[in-house]
């Protein structure tokens, strides 16, 4: 998303613009843009400082670290921006503001649900689903 800076009238102004999912390059190896992001921007001009108050909408695939399932996260967030403008200076970009703020909140190990069974070390089943075969004979030793 840009802003022309000529074009904030005094009263400042709304803008709403959808970028694409693959456009700002967001996916990761866990994390994986599955809709594009809807953005609405407050945009406010105070002599020669820009304030931007984002509202950011997307949905992102991502992939459990425990049991490889995929799920998707619904991503509302709001962020506001302050640029300081210069004289002759034409538009903002707001896209590396937006690209970050996103990329820093992808969890570090994502999970489907905070008690996430994961995967059997031994026989690969999800333990979400149910309990396999082989923790039952390890698990309770009575004699
Ligand atoms: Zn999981
Ligand atoms: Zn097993």
């Amino acid at each position: 998303m840009k802003i022309n800076i000529d074009q904030i009238p005094p009263e400042g102004l709304t803008l709403g613009e959808t970028i694409p999912p693959k456009s700002l390059e967001l996916d990761t190896e866990i994390a994986q843009l599955c809709s594009p992001i809807q953005i609405k921007a407050d945009v406010l001009k105070i002599t020669n400082v820009v304030t931007v108050d984002l509202n950011l909408n997307t949905q992102i695939n991502f992939i459990c670290s425990r049991c490889l399932n995929e799920f998707r996260v619904v991503l509302k967030k709001k962020l506001k921006l302050n640029y300081q403008v210069d004289n002759g200076q034409y538009g903002i970009d707001l896209n590396p503001e937006i690209r970050q703020d996103i990329i820093l909140g992808y969890p570090i190990k994502s999970l489907c649900k905070p008690d996430c069974k994961g995967l059997c070390p031994g026989c690969g089943k999800n333990l979400n689903v149910g309990e396999c075969s082989c923790k039952k004979e390890k698990g309770k030793g009575d004699g």
